[in-house]
């Protein structure tokens, strides 16, 4: 049995995972997921991209309850499906990322402008093992909730 990502090629693992983006040789403006062709900054006539491990740690943009199954790459672990937390975080980079937030959290654990950490999890398990996704994981900062 081995662990292999659920979605080939959009982060990558082991202790320190990161998101794979690709970064415009031109311009430098970067893109997640992956892009080929031209580059999609208008400002730029670029076509070359360079692979570019993205920030493992960004700001909670936006957050919702996932009401509705979402579009792929996301696969519906359960039938019916249940309703998740998903937080949408935005990057140094520049860029937001949409992801579900890790296990044992929900959207009481979030915050606008709260800082969120990658992390790899195991999405379902299937006959070659287990398949993994990303999530964001809140970062609690300590000492906040005794000053509430
Ligand atoms: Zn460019």
């Amino acid at each position: 049995m081995t662990t292999s990502p659920a979605i080939e090629g959009w982060f990558t693992t082991g202790p320190e995972p990161a998101l794979v983006g690709s970064s415009c040789t031109t311009c430098t403006t970067v893109f997640f997921p992956r892009t080929t062709g031209f580059c999609r900054n208008p400002a730029c006539d670029g076509e070359e991209f360079a692979d570019v491990e993205l920030s493992r740690r960004g700001r909670i943009w936006s957050y919702t309850d996932a009401q509705y199954q979402p579009p792929p790459p996301y696969i519906p672990v359960t039938d019916p499906y249940v309703p998740f937390a998903l937080a949408a975080v935005e990057l140094p980079e520049g860029l937001v990322v949409l992801g579900q937030v890790a296990d044992g959290y929900g959207v009481s654990d979030l915050k606008v402008g709260a800082e969120a950490e990658l992390v790899v999890e195991t999405l379902y398990a299937d006959e070659s093992g287990d398949r993994t996704i990303w999530r964001w994981k809140p970062v609690t900062e300590l000492g906040q909730e005794a000053e509430q």
